[in-house]
């Protein structure tokens, strides 16, 4: 029966797909597409996993008869009874193999895919005792999923983005869209070359950081759509409305037809505006705008020069610290990532962040923060202080890197003027280190980004220190309405022309201005068409964005004359009420 979910846009275009229904927490395996040929090896990792895991069960039988009498542990024993029943259970065995047969999906991905959908059918079970039974199989899946990270598939390892075989997708009969209930940024970015074309997930806000790298896949995608990962049965075709925020399951051929025809126009559009690649960012009334982009990685490289952006104006560097349980990149790891992004931006600016891990972007997808507000605790800067050696090893790795282009190095979170003093002070003695070791290293511009009230009230105080600003507004939002950003129940009070979020934007930007210092935002806002005009009107001449976002951002400069914006921009500046004025 078909029906419809309403979430929150988050990434633009129209996804149509048969669902792929992931649990996070089994989402570190791999997804990828098998060849005709690889079906039975496939069938066959399965086959063995599932005879090591029986082995094991047994053995575990074995071990207990030794310690007694088999009534001694009767829990015990039926507990691995039923284990070993559910291993040899066909529904399970005939259901993996129909997803590797029929859809070509590799061992991991076929297993868990058939999980979901005899756990819906445990979900549903009236008697207690059978439903209870839903938490057996998937101990046995995870028994499974673990024996088979020892016994690598020919294609990718399990724990690498999956590789796709572009010859093996198109002969799929129907392009794929991802469900899951929650995405961490690393699940996220696991999917980066992945083979869905779009994304739903019931949680989250317009500003997560997964919605965030969900933008940066340029796929369409919806977030907070409440309990959309329970409604769609594995299969099920779907229509993801990344403009309107809208997910439409199991269509009618009628909405079929419909959504197909806008999916071409948004191609089409996407083909009229990629012309203005090398058109320059120039307003009618002659202002010049510097369009950065924001990257998560150095593989984003191609889609920034894609764009025609003019540098990096975000490296959110955390991205290379995040997913690694535990084992974090040292120095010439980073050094290597850092030296590549310069590179690949051959001689255009590269504006590295300093690690920004906590709140909602955790090193460790597994890893869950138990401090009681975790955005008002340990995170972006405040960790980095507190761990001087990986901090100083983060500062070595951008100044040698800086020996290779123009860097510029951005600090998140910043509030305090002792926290300037000890990362200038790490700064410097990051440079004594290199100096000493006798290590090659470059000069960077110094900048500071303006994320918390607090930051925004005292610019004088940051640009007594720092060559540059760089305005998060996506905390900045947050911190001063004290919304948090990936909480969809409160997202319709996130609001980014609340007027007390536009004073401190703009008074921010005029005193950058009027003290001569270059400002920028990078937060979401800076990406967001709705608010060029104003961002233009308040004095912005530079936005950092996901590449997605440059070229219709421009198509919207290319349009308008700052200084009709000016006056307009002051009316809405001074309103109660902004948003009844954004569309005069
Ligand atoms: C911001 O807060 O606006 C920002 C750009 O940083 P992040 O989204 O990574 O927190
Ligand atoms: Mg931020």
């Amino acid at each position: 029966m078909s029906f419809v979910v309403h979430g929150l846009a988050v990434s633009r275009g129209i996804a149509i797909g048969r669902a792929v229904i992931v649990a996070s927490s089994r989402i570190d395996i791999a997804h990828y597409f098998i060849r005709p040929e690889q079906v039975e090896a496939e069938i066959e990792r399965l086959r063995t996993a599932r005879n090591a895991v029986v082995d094991e069960i047994v053995r575990v039988q074995h071990g207990l008869h030794e310690q007694g009498p088999q009534d001694a542990h009767p829990e015990l024993t039926a507990l691995l009874d039923v284990h070993l029943m559910l291993l040899q259970d066909e529904q399970l065995t005939n259901g993996v193999k129909h997803w590797i047969v029929e859809r070509h999906y590799n061992a991991e991905w076929a297993l868990t895919a058939q999980l979901e959908v005899i756990a819906r059918q445990f979900d549903e079970m009236e008697d207690p005792y059978l439903r209870e039974r839903k938490a057996d199989l998937e101990q046995v899946v995870e028994r499974m999923l673990r024996s088979m990270r020892g016994v690598a598939s020919p294609m990718a390892s399990p724990l690498e983005p999956a590789d796709v075989d572009t010859e093996t997708v198109s002969q799929q009969a129907s392009p794929l869209v991802l469900v899951a209930h929650d995405l961490s940024p690393a699940d996220m970015l696991q999917f980066k070359q992945s083979v869905f074309a779009g994304f739903v997930t019931d949680v989250g806000g317009k500003t997560s950081h997964t919605a965030i790298v969900a933008r940066s896949l340029d796929i369409p995608a919806v977030v907070g759509a409440r309990s959309t990962s329970h409604l769609v049965r594995q299969d099920d075709w779907v229509i993801i409305d990344g403009d309107a925020g809208v997910v439409v399951v199991d269509p009618s051929p009628a909405l079929l037809a419909e959504y197909t025809a806008k999916q071409r126009q948004g191609e089409v559009e996407r083909e009229r505006l990629a012309r203005l690649k090398n058109t320059p960012a120039v307003t009618l009334d002659g202002q010049k705008i510097e369009l950065l982009a924001n990257i998560e990685q150095p593989h984003d490289i191609p889609a920034v020069l894609r764009a025609g952006a003019v540098g990096i104006g975000l490296f959110r560097s955390e991205f290379l610290f995040m997913g690694r349980e535990g084992r974090l990149p040292d120095e010439d790891e980073q050094y290597q990532a850092y030296r590549n992004a310069v590179e690949g931006m051959q001689g255009l600016p590269v504006t590295i962040r300093t690690v920004d891990i906590g709140a909602d972007k955790p090193l460790d997808r597994h890893q869950r923060d138990d401090h009681l507000n975790p955005a008002l605790g340990l995170r972006a800067i405040r960790w980095s202080l507190a761990e001087p050696a990986m901090f100083l090893a983060q500062l070595r790795a951008i100044l040698r890197a800086a020996a290779h282009g123009p860097v510029h190095l951005l600090i998140p979170m910043l509030a305090h003027a002792g926290e300037i003093r000890q990362t200038l002070a790490l700064v410097g003695r990051a440079r004594e280190q290199l100096d000493q070791r006798g290590q090659v290293h470059g000069p960077v511009r110094l900048g500071a980004m303006i994320e918390v009230p607090a930051a925004a009230l005292t610019i004088p105080l940051f640009l007594r220190h720092f060559d540059f600003l760089s305005i998060g507004t996506n905390d900045l939002i947050q911190y001063t309405l004290a919304i948090d950003r990936a909480d969809e129940s409160v997202a319709h009070l996130y609001d980014p022309v609340h007027p007390a979020v536009l004073q401190l934007l703009a008074s921010a930007i005029g005193q950058c201005h009027a003290n001569g210092k270059s400002v920028s935002v990078c937060g979401e806002m800076a990406g967001d068409v709705a608010m060029t005009r104003l961002l233009l009107g308040l004095g912005l001449r530079s936005f950092s964005m996901h590449p997605s976002q440059i070229l219709a951002v421009k198509q919207q400069i290319l349009r308008c004359d700052t200084g009709k914006l000016a006056a307009w921009a002051q009316s809405v500046l001074h309103a109660d009420e902004p948003a009844a004025l954004m569309n005069d």
